[in-house]
């Protein structure tokens, strides 16, 4: 395939890891030599709109979270929404990896608006929240929904909801492999199929 950047060939490198309870998740990583990278992960045993929420607390941190290039993670106790952009990125963390990323994004947005002591208050709040939440005396809850049912969160304790048509349609959406790769779900499940 060529690069959606500068149209010479891309180099593809794929992995695919068996997780217990959901199957085999593939992820595909794209690189350019002109610097254009992509991945996703693509789980091959569901393919609906998913919601999945749970309680973050001290005692399950490393409880594994897959989120595709589509998947919108919220925490609603702090007001935080990450949404899929054009350029976003699959990934697999943990509950621990999300507050960390939640904590990065949030001291940026504290320095971009460091004129505005509201919103500098806001983001201290946040930060305070997320801290109190590792340190196990608070919990917070995380919900990542994804229209393509392609993100996950990995326990027993997730609350999973199976979303309508019109709740995922509201999504917004990254690039998908089926993009990527030009081939239809047909096509998919029967490449990825045992
Ligand atoms: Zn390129």
């Amino acid at each position: 395939m060529n690069c959606p950047a500068c149209g010479r060939e891309v180099k593809i490198l794929s992995s695919v890891y068996e997780v217990p309870y959901f199957g085999r998740i593939l992820l595909t990583s794209i690189s350019c030599e002109c610097g254009y990278k992509h991945s996703d992960s693509i789980i091959t045993e569901i393919k609906e709109p998913r919601r999945y929420t749970i309680k973050i607390e001290s005692g399950n941190l490393f409880t594994k979270v897959i989120r595709s290039s589509s998947g919108t993670i919220r925490i609603p106790e702090v007001g935080v929404d990450i949404e899929p952009g054009p350029a976003s990125q699959a990934f697999i963390t943990n509950l621990e990896g999300i507050l960390t990323r939640v904590e990065d994004i949030v001291k940026v947005a504290r320095k971009w608006n460091s004129d505005d002591s509201e919103k500098v208050k806001r983001c201290n709040l946040i930060l305070e929240k997320i801290d109190r939440t590792l340190k196990g005396e608070e919990k917070l809850t995380l919900i990542l929904e994804d229209p393509f049912g392609n993100s996950a969160i990995i326990s027993d304790d997730v609350f999973i909801e199976k979303m309508s048509e019109h709740e995922a349609s509201e999504l917004k959406t990254g690039i998908t492999i089926m993009e990527i790769t030009g081939l239809s779900e047909e096509e998919l499940k029967e490449k990825f199929k045992s």
